[in-house]
């Protein structure tokens, strides 16, 4: 016993990093390096401090060996802890038109607040003020380096962490009725985000990634980055060149058509392929 203790407290390097979460583990928030045993996502090891905190150098992150814990039976929380969360709308042709909108000649930009994150399998809830409540299915990108106002010729790819799952949940009423869309896009549990972050390198908005939304099942939102109106490096250009972008933060790259109302006992997923599925269900206040 007192053996099997000694090995699993032997930290080690972070030799690769393909994906991550956060998760409770003995009472705390834990990082949990997910790797796959017999096929199955499994966390074998904790990150001694935070990814989004290593400037870029995530090989020279801690680890601890830990007793082998599933993914789907670990108690998960949002992978990152955000300073902001900011969002692109109407990034997709046919979800911008499906509304009724014009097509944006520059990124429409908007913020969700960190008290908004819910982590995956957290339940959203339908507050009394909104009587319409869409699910919007997306890309999130995870930024791994500070940014601002990078050079016209330098490659941001560089900034970029990985990507993960996000639900850009909205109070589709209030965001017509009110100028400002705090309410519409900000309120507590309408920002789900995981279940996990894969590394940048694994997968390719650029050359397209499928993204997914299913309601109770069924196939609501079908898209692929490739249909992005701006172009991810556009995104990030855009907005650092008004603020600084930290580790840490997310960006949420808007939603493809398809969007509609959730009712309590629904439950949304969100799949980007090549990362995961983002679960959540749906109360009412
Ligand atoms: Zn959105």
């Amino acid at each position: 016993m007192l053996l099997l203790r000694v090995t699993e407290l032997r930290d080690a390097w972070l030799d690769s990093f393909m994906k991550y979460c956060r998760f409770q583990f003995n009472g705390e928030a834990q990082y949990g390096l997910v790797e796959s045993v017999a096929g199955r996502d499994s966390i074998l090891r904790i990150l001694l401090s935070a990814p989004e905190e290593s400037d870029g150098d995530v090989e020279g992150l801690r680890t601890r060996r830990i007793e082998p814990i599933a993914l789907e039976e670990a108690v998960l929380l949002p992978p990152v802890r955000p300073s902001k969360i900011i969002c692109v709308g109407r990034n997709y042709r046919d979800h911008a038109a499906e509304l009724g909108n014009e097509v944006p000649k520059e990124p429409l930009l908007f913020f969700k607040p960190s008290s908004s994150l819910l982590a995956p399998g957290g339940v959203v809830r339908r507050p009394k003020i909104s009587e319409r409540v869409d699910f919007e299915g997306e890309l999130c990108v995870v930024m791994g380096k500070t940014c601002y106002q990078p050079a016209s010729d330098e490659d941001v790819r560089p900034y970029i962490l990985g990507y993960t799952c996000l639900n850009d949940v909205t109070a589709r009423d209030l965001q017509k009725k009110d100028g400002q869309w705090v309410r519409a896009k900000g309120c507590d549990t309408f920002c789900p985000v995981g279940p996990v972050v894969v590394e940048a390198a694994d997968i390719d908005p650029w050359a397209g990634v499928g993204v997914e939304t299913r309601v109770n099942g069924e196939v609501r939102q079908s898209g692929n980055t490739r249909d992005f109106i701006f172009t991810l490096d556009v995104m990030i250009r855009y907005i650092a060149q008004a603020l600084t972008l930290f580790p840490g933060d997310l960006i949420a790259t808007g939603t493809p058509a398809g969007v509609g109302p959730v009712v309590a006992g629904d439950l949304m997923e969100v799949t980007v392929e090549g990362v995961g599925t983002l679960r959540n269900s749906v109360v009412d206040e």
